[in-house]
């Protein structure tokens, strides 16, 4: 077992998000401290750090001073410049690795990663000009989408094309953006997998998690997911293969779709080398969750346990959602998490609730 940071070490975080505030919360429970570097001036992690840096992500030298004063860099989000995690490798670990980051920041680096290990993906080509598009409509049937390659999330940077001209139009939006056509999934549910891997290769897993999507934006989670044993072993398997190819350190998160019967019955939409909003249930359902597990395996603990004492439903509270506070704060059976953002703008994801429910 390589060495562990001990308690009263401190963990590096870049960026400031409700995923540094709630790793940040975890690792102060095992007694280590947090340092945050944001380029925001008052971001929802800010309130529970030791320490805090402002600064932007494209200056080296202010985060490799910020990663002198840390044992570990982490990341909270996938978009972090992949000079910025050089500047910080140049002072301490990084952990995940900035290979799992240069994989999951592009999609179409991403889906050739996949296929390469034999995971099945959607059919994709990429799409970069007109000239591209064409051949691209030759390879993917239509309904298709149309993706960027970098910086989509929650549905942004995407559209759904029924025709050739429509796919034209999303191609003159995007005003240059490399893209990938991506062929539409007629799935039967959405799924996703957490897996934890420790310094020392160790592999865990969290239950399997059934999410629902609205508007491009996760609304809830479930666990159990409704997905046989074989399902849920083959998702386990995936998101494991993967993990082990990335040299991952940490949390991952796959995310996948369902097709029932259907063969494959399984494929990769996408992964995040981090912790995830489909693991926020983690925070009341299990022991140690899916924040303190990221927390273990960067700092080279050992992993915690990630079996599930309780089924439950975890719902993201966006925008206006998040007025329900008082009454959601007295309903029986659920925890209720918020991220203190000050400004509650449509689609922003404010906080979310916990629905625990006994294991059956
Ligand atoms: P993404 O940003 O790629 O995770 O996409 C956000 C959501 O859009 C997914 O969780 C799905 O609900 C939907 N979506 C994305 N890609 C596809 C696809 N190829 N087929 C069907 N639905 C998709």
């Amino acid at each position: 077992m390589p060495d562990a940071l001990p308690p009263g070490s401190t963990i590096g975080i870049m960026g400031g998000g409700q995923l540094g505030r709630m790793l940040a919360v975890a690792a102060s429970r095992l007694g280590l401290k947090t340092h945050i570097y944001s380029d925001e001036a008052d971001p929802p992690a800010f309130d529970v750090a030791a320490a805090r840096t402002v600064g932007s992500y494209s200056d080296a030298a202010a985060i490799e001073a910020f990663a002198r004063r840390v044992g570990v860099v982490t990341c909270e989000f996938e978009n972090v410049p992949a000079e910025a995690l050089q500047a910080a490798l140049r002072a301490v670990p990084v952990y995940p690795p900035p290979f799992s980051f240069a994989v999951a920041q592009d999609r179409l680096t991403e889906k050739t990663f996949m296929r390469e290990l034999g995971i099945a993906v959607a059919p994709f080509a990429a799409v970069a000009t007109a000239a591209d598009l064409k051949a691209a409509l030759g390879q993917v049937k239509l309904p298709a989408i149309l993706k960027t390659r970098r910086f989509g999330y929650d549905g942004k940077g995407q559209a759904l094309v029924r025709s050739e001209a429509e796919a034209r139009d999303a191609l003159a939006q995007l005003e240059g953006a490399p893209a990938v056509l991506e062929g539409l999934v007629a799935f039967t549910r959405e799924l996703s997998v957490l897996v934890v891997r420790g310094l020392d290769g160790a592999l865990q897993y969290y239950d399997t998690v059934e999410n629902v999507h609205a508007h491009g934006i996760l609304a809830t989670s479930r666990v159990p997911a409704h997905i046989s044993a074989g399902v849920t072993a083959e998702a386990r398997a995936i998101a494991g293969k993967i993990a082990e190819a990335l040299q991952h350190v940490g949390v991952l998160a796959v995310e996948l779709f369902h097709c029932e019967g259907g063969t494959p019955a399984l494929l990769v939409n996408e992964i995040a080398p981090r912790v995830h909003n489909s693991g926020h249930w983690t925070l009341d359902a299990c022991l140690v969750s899916q924040f303190e597990s990221h927390v273990r395996a960067i700092c080279g603990w050992p992993l915690g346990q990630t079996s599930r004492h309780s089924d439950a439903v975890m719902t993201n509270l966006i925008g206006g959602d998040v007025e329900r506070w008082r009454e959601l704060a007295a309903e029986e059976g659920v925890a209720v998490h918020l991220y203190g953002k000050a400004e509650a703008r449509p689609g922003r994801k404010m906080g979310h609730t916990n629905r625990l429910t006994p294991k059956l």
